[in-house]
């Protein structure tokens, strides 16, 4: 099938054709209650331009690289809304840093609807930052490009390490200023304003729910419901009191999955409210998110978040069991007996024990052919690791490059490990490295009993192990150089991040270990919420 411009694709509804919404003429924000979405309109923005695109999600969903302006970029900034499309935007609670927020919903997205892909499938799409919604509150309905680039370059990025994440086909420039208070701090200034086209089978959240309980609209709750099982859960079969309980245990087992893989490439959150986790387990809003370079379970880049630590790099996984436990509570209205959704909350603690072993075992180039020491290996790393400060990306690719010297044991081993450590490390103190050495040298002789040739091993070791992530740095870079009319930073990183398993050896320089000035750096290692 070849490839049509966007403003030719024929959209299909079935969230605004099959739920209760309201298009209602009142504009401003305000409560919406008994209603699942509000029909609205995007805004138009003056000049838009297109500034990266993602070729392979765009040739699935047979949607043709649009020129830098024109209709199909007209119809991703919001500006041209065709006939087939019914432009929405979902309302949806949700607990922000564990409190109860009431309703907030698509304050800056707007869904236009869904196209199908190559092979069949629905995908809807979503501009966010195309103008405000009844649930803007008191903000703009707008993005600023440094966040909207993020979160492109990193829908994809995650997308190609393997990880479950909404996906983004495109990032349009407003040519209109949005005016932001980076920190918070009393200093607003303008900055250019942009458009993601995100993409995801639905960007239902766990707030979608919670909303429709908190308010007792059992109707919606259950319509909801009863259309995310129709339409996303199929397997599942009709709609009724066991399927819910499938389907809630099947949430409970993709968040698990999801969580496994943030926990193995080192990706932090930043803002696990309800309202940011998807009922399909995928990685979405990407906004004060960071990657963890020193392996620092306390690490959360997120400068709001300072305080309580509450969403850092290693309270991920009780987090999003917080939250599955707050979906279980709006659920528990459509069962007879809310105590079975418990399942769901061991089957989330079993799946993301196993999912993470499995993962690390595979990073580890290992088989599990011993499970009661590899879990022991396996769950001492983090400890060893988070002592001298490692560089959790640079020490697995440079352990995989290590391995085949390791199991033929030609080497001098401590040479060796001092050396990988010397490399993968920021700062060791004295005597700092002890638990990792002996963690070294164990897993060597647990490597060494691997049946497999070690190229093999090497091999797929490299094939988990990411040389390339997009370093929270790096992002920062891109950002900057964009604002300055620059793209071909954007487009460096688009190019390895795609393929982030490969060696790409003309640019070495964007896998290199954080640079000693970024540290710190506001963007770069700080981020707020404001974006
Ligand atoms: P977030 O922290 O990005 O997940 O957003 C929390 C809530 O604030 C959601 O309801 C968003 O739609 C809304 N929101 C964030 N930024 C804006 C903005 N610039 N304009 C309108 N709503 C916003
Ligand atoms: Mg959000």
């Amino acid at each position: 099938m070849s490839a049509s411009s966007l403003e030719q694709i024929p959209f299909e509804n079935p969230f605004v054709d099959e739920l209760r919404g309201e298009d209602s003429a009142i504009q401003g924000s305000r409560q919406v209650p008994g209603y699942c979405y509000s029909r609205v309109q995007p805004t138009s923005v003056q000049a838009p331009r297109l500034l990266a695109w993602s070729e392979e999600l765009g040739e699935y969903l047979g949607i043709a690289k649009p020129a830098a302006q024109g209709p199909a970029v007209d119809a991703l900034a919001g500006n041209l809304v065709t006939a087939s499309m019914k432009p929405f935007a979902a309302r949806y609670g949700g607990h922000q840093f564990g409190n109860w927020a009431g309703q907030l919903g698509d304050g800056r997205a707007i869904s236009l609807g869904q196209v199908a892909a190559v092979d069949g499938t629905p995908w809807e799409i979503q501009l966010k930052g195309a103008g405000p919604t009844p649930y803007s509150r008191r903000a703009d309905g707008r993005a600023v490009l440094r966040s909207s680039l993020r979160e492109f370059l990193c829908s994809e990025a995650m997308h190609a390490l393997g990880v479950p994440t909404t996906r983004a086909l495109s990032l349009v420039g407003t040519g209109e200023a949005v005016v932001r208070d980076m920190f918070y701090n009393g200093n607003p200034q303008e900055e250019p304003g942009a458009i993601v086209a995100r993409v995801a089978p639905t960007f239902i959240r766990f707030g979608n729910f919670q909303i429709m309980a908190a308010h007792g609209e059992m109707d919606n709750l259950r319509a909801l419901a009863d259309y995310t099982l129709r339409h996303h859960y199929p397997e599942l079969g009709p709609p009724g009191p066991d399927a819910y309980v499938r389907w809630f245990e099947e949430v409970a087992r993709r968040t698990a999955v999801m969580v496994a893989h943030w926990m193995t490439v080192g990706f932090v959150h930043g803002v696990m409210n309800t309202d940011n986790m998807s009922i399909l387990g995928l990685t979405i809003d990407y906004g004060p998110y960071g990657w963890l370079e020193p392996y620092d379970p306390d690490w959360t880049p997120n400068t709001t978040d300072f305080g309580s630590r509450r969403y850092a790099f290693g309270q991920q996984p009780r987090v999003a069991l917080w939250n599955l436990m707050a979906l279980a509570q709006a659920l528990s209205p459509l069962l007879p007996d809310a105590q079975v959704l418990r399942g769901g909350l061991d089957i989330y603690a079993r799946t993301l024990a196993d999912t993470q072993h499995e993962l690390m075992l595979r990073k580890l180039g290992l088989t599990s052919q011993f499970p009661d020491e590899d879990r022991a290996l396996t769950g001492e790393l983090p400890q060893a690791l988070s002592k001298p400060e490692i560089d959790m990306t640079w020490f697995f690719r440079q352990l995989s490059h290590l391995a085949p010297a390791l199991i033929a044991g030609t080497g001098n081993e401590d040479a060796l490990f001092a050396e990988l450590i010397a490399k993968a490390a920021y700062s060791v103190a004295p005597d700092e490295d002890r638990n990792l050495l002996k963690w070294l040298h164990r897993y060597t002789a647990r490597l060494r009993q691997e049946p497999a040739e070690k190229e093999a091993i090497r091999a797929g070791m490299l094939a988990a192990n990411p040389k390339y992530v997009l370093r929270n740095y790096l992002a920062q870079q891109a950002a900057e150089a964009a604002e300055a009319g620059d793209l071909s930073v954007l487009e460096r990183l688009m190019h390895v991040l795609k393929t982030p398993f490969d060696e790409h050896s003309e640019y070495e320089a964007l896998a290199a270990k954080r640079p000693d000035w970024a540290r710190d750096k506001p963007g770069a290692a700080t981020l707020s919420c404001s974006s």
